[in-house]
């Protein structure tokens, strides 16, 4: 009997709206965000409160219209940037449904890290749904080479993301990590990790008006003799770390969990969403499945569908039927 390593065969959504605010790192100007829950099989979905009645945005990768720095989504004339940190913090503990309204253009940036997200979500607290989860079961790899960055994913009874950066900066070098995720491990060994940056491209940034709220409160910041935070790292691979936490956050927008192993080197945003492009092209090289629960383990209940012939059909697949569905902001 195949087992699934603590994935969780049915949807869910948190238990209450929360409330959090924090500075854009684009903008630099203060966010006001609410969580909410949203019904089964609605996905998540950002909504612009400050744009008046509007579309939501679903969080899918056909709605990511820039990966430079941030992961982008947009729908019509709205978009929310620097999605990737609380989408990572959504898909670590296993929430399928959630409503994001932010009173701007990006999600607040907190400390750099997916730790404020996990602890507004846990506040919230975690309510299982009826409705099973679909997920998408690779069965033979898919990968995408970028330049000397290349991203895979291959069959794995669970999800699991090894990733390995290099840089030239002493601080970082090589270092390579790997975790099988659950969302206590995701709580554990990945939420506080933080996002870095170098002095010098922060400054030559700021000098044309993007990351105007970058500072060393919402990132590890570097020049050419090492760290500049005075409370130094969090954990001594923090580096890459946070580059399994964008991993996590990206590949949300694949639409539903995964059963897969993802090997990165080197990768970026770009990379992220070209491998579930890849995914999208290669309909032999995965299945949907449902899980069920036999005592505490996760068991494979059916497959949904084989999508041999589907190839140009994954996107409606995938794409939560309700998208479009306009709401009014609050
Ligand atoms: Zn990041």
């Amino acid at each position: 009997m195949k087992t699934f390593s603590q994935i969780s065969p049915y949807q869910s959504t948190i238990r209450k709206a929360v409330h959090s605010n924090g500075i854009g790192l684009h903008t630099g100007k203060r966010i006001n965000m609410t969580l909410s829950p949203a019904d089964a099989n609605m996905g998540i979905r950002f909504v612009r409160k400050d744009l008046g009645t509007i579309t939501p945005i679903p969080a899918f990768m056909n709605r990511v219209v820039n990966t430079t720095m941030a992961t982008t989504i947009s729908e019509g004339k709205a978009s929310v940037a620097t999605t990737e940190h609380l989408l990572a913090a959504i898909n670590g503990l296993a929430i399928d449904n959630i409503t994001i309204e932010v009173d701007g253009p990006e999600v607040p940036i907190m400390d750099g890290s997916a730790g404020p997200f996990v602890n507004l979500l846990l506040g919230a607290g975690i309510r299982q749904q009826k409705s099973y989860r679909r997920l998408v079961k690779i069965t033979r790899e898919i990968s995408f080479r970028d330049g000397d960055r290349l991203i895979s994913i291959n069959p794995y009874d669970g999800f699991k993301v090894t990733a390995e950066i290099n840089f030239k900066h002493d601080t970082i070098k090589r270092q390579v990590y790997s975790i099988v995720l659950t969302p206590q491990k995701f709580i554990d060994d990945l939420c506080r990790a933080r996002t870095f940056g170098f002095l010098e491209d922060v400054e030559k940034l700021q000098k044309n008006g993007l990351a105007l709220g970058a500072s060393l409160d919402n990132a590890v910041g570097m020049d050419r003799n090492g760290i500049l935070n005075k409370e130094g790292l969090r954990f001594d691979n923090e580096f890459v770390r946070h580059k399994i936490v964008d991993i996590i956050g990206d590949m949300t927008l694949l639409g539903c969990p995964i059963l897969g192993h993802i090997v990165a080197y080197k990768s970026g945003h770009s990379q992220h969403l070209k491998l579930m492009e890849a995914i999208a092209a290669s309909p032999e090289a995965w299945e949907f499945v449902e899980l069920k629960k036999n005592g505490q383990l996760s068991v494979l209940n059916k497959f949904v569908a084989r999508t041999m012939e589907a190839g140009n059909r994954f996107l409606p697949i995938l794409t939560p039927a309700t998208s479009k569905r306009p709401v009014s902001a609050r």
